[in-house]
Formats: structure tokens, C-alpha cells, sequence
């Protein structure tokens, strides 16, 4: 039971009734009643509650740009996809890569490069607006967007909206040969039009990046293209 103290803390107290007999009788003659103070113990359940919940953040949280991690996603994607499958639901998957990281990180720095990965976490994250949407760090400078019930356009539309947003940073780079500024090149696949396993849904939105960056990156590529043409093409330039 917690009662709060005329100075307002609250202390928690355990009460414990024992009914005594004598020998033979059915009655209780008396019951005794203890009192204990356990508000050390309640404040120790919950600062190890709450130390319980924190490490299950940190193990589900990249630790330089605080979204998602690898390992994150991929409990996600496997969670997903039972419901998927078996319902027929749509699923997007987004790969996005930052466009010649490496000159960046040799010009500006690796400290800078880490700023910039944060900076291009945050902004895709907030172009990333449904609560069952995941961002995470697939790793390196490379992320990836879940967007379940969401079809091709749809996730798109969610890639047009972080690439402005990466855009709306205007964080220089000298070195990158498309543009004077960061930019990002992603691939697309959708389910379940396409793929039939988590891994080669990744793999099918891996195949759609590696060819936005081949056709000159800055660029959003989707694999969905695939089902009409054997040659993937860009759908924003
Ligand atoms: P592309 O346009 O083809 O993607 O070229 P790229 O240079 O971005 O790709 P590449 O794979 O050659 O280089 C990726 C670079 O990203 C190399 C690596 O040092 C850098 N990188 C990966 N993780 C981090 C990180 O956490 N911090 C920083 N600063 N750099 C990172
Ligand atoms: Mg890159
Ligand atoms: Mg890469």
C-alpha cells in the first residue's frame, strides 16, 4: 500500500494479518498485524525496471545516429512477415546510401563524416511519419526504411520526401561528382509483388540501390520496375 507523507514522499508499506488459535478452537483469539517499510525495496524493483528498459533500448539503438539498429531491423522484417504473407499485405522496403561517403569522410574528416550520418539519420527520420514505419542503421552509411502496408508508390512518395529533406541540410560536399551538396541514393522493393523471404526482399531493394548507382546516384530506384522490363530504371532523376 503507498501512502503519501505530510511532505509528499511516498513510502510503501507491506501489511501482513496472521489470525492466532488456540489448540481445538476455530476461532481466532486474536490477529496480529506487521507493519514493514518497503519503500527501499519498491525503489529498487523500479530503478531495476527502468535499467531493464534502457538496456532493451540501447540493444535496439544505434548508438552514433540513435535510430534503429541492424538488429533491429531484422527482428522487425522477420516479425513482419508471417502476417505478410499469410494476409497477402504490402510491405516496402527502402535502401538508402549516402553518395561518396568515402571522399566526404577523406575531405571533411571522419568526425565530420559521423556528424553528417547523424544529421542524415535525423532529417530521414522525420520524413518517416507513420508510427508503424522503421528507420534503422543497416550499417556503415547505409540505412533502410520498413514500411509495412505501404505499395510502391507509396514508399516513393516516403523516398522523394527524405531525399528533399537530406537535400533541405545543403550539407557541402566538394568531393561528390553529382552534386556540390550531401545526396543519397536509394533502392525500393516491394512485397508481395515481389520477393519471397525477408533476405531477398533485402536483396531485391540492395539490387535496385547498386543500380541507382550505376545509372550516376543522386537518385531513387525501384525494383517493382523489374516485373515490366529486365533493365531496372530511375524513377526520379
Ligand atoms: P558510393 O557513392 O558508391 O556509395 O560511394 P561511397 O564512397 O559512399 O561508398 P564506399 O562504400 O566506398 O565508402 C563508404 C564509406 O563510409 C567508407 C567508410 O569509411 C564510411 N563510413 C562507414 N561507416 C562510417 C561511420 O560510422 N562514420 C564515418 N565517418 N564514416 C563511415
Ligand atoms: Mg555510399
Ligand atoms: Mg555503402
Amino acid at each position: 500500500m503507498g501512502i503519501h507523507k505530510a511532505d509528499r514522499t511516498l513510502t510503501w508499506i507491506s501489511i501482513n494479518s496472521q489470525p492466532l488459535f488456540h489448540l481445538h478452537q476455530s476461532l481466532p483469539y486474536a490477529v496480529v498485524t506487521t507493519f514493514t517499510d518497503i519503500t527501499e525495496r519498491k525503489q529498487v524493483e523500479e530503478m531495476l525496471r527502468n535499467q531493464a528498459q534502457r538496456d532493451r533500448l540501447i540493444a535496439r539503438t544505434d548508438g552514433l545516429t540513435k535510430v534503429a539498429n541492424r538488429r533491429c531491423f531484422d527482428q522487425r522484417l522477420q516479425s513482419e512477415w508471417p502476417t505478410l504473407i499469410e494476409r497477402q499485405k504490402l510491405l516496402s522496403l527502402i535502401m538508402l546510401d549516402v553518395d561518396y561517403f568515402k571522399r566526404y569522410n577523406d575531405f571533411y574528416g571522419h568526425q565530420a563524416g559521423d556528424t553528417c550520418l547523424v544529421k542524415v539519420a535525423s532529417s530521414a527520420a522525420r520524413a518517416v511519419k507513420r508510427s508503424s514505419d522503421l528507420l534503422a542503421r543497416y550499417g556503415g552509411e547505409e540505412f533502410a526504411v520498413i514500411l509495412p502496408h505501404t505499395d510502391a508508390a507509396g514508399a516513393i512518395a516516403v523516398a522523394e520526401s527524405i531525399a528533399e529533406a537530406i537535400r533541405d541540410l545543403g550539407i557541402p560536399h566538394q568531393q561528390s561528382d553529382v552534386s556540390e551538396i550531401v545526396t543519397v541514393s536509394m533502392g525500393i522493393a516491394t512485397v508481395p509483388s515481389l520477393g519471397t523471404s525477408p533476405d531477398e526482399l533485402v536483396a531485391l531493394a540492395d539490387r535496385a540501390l547498386y543500380d541507382a548507382k550505376q545509372l550516376g546516384r543522386d537518385r531513387i530506384n525501384c525494383a517493382v520496375n523489374q516485373m515490366k522490363s529486365p533493365d531496372f530504371y530511375p524513377v526520379v532523376e
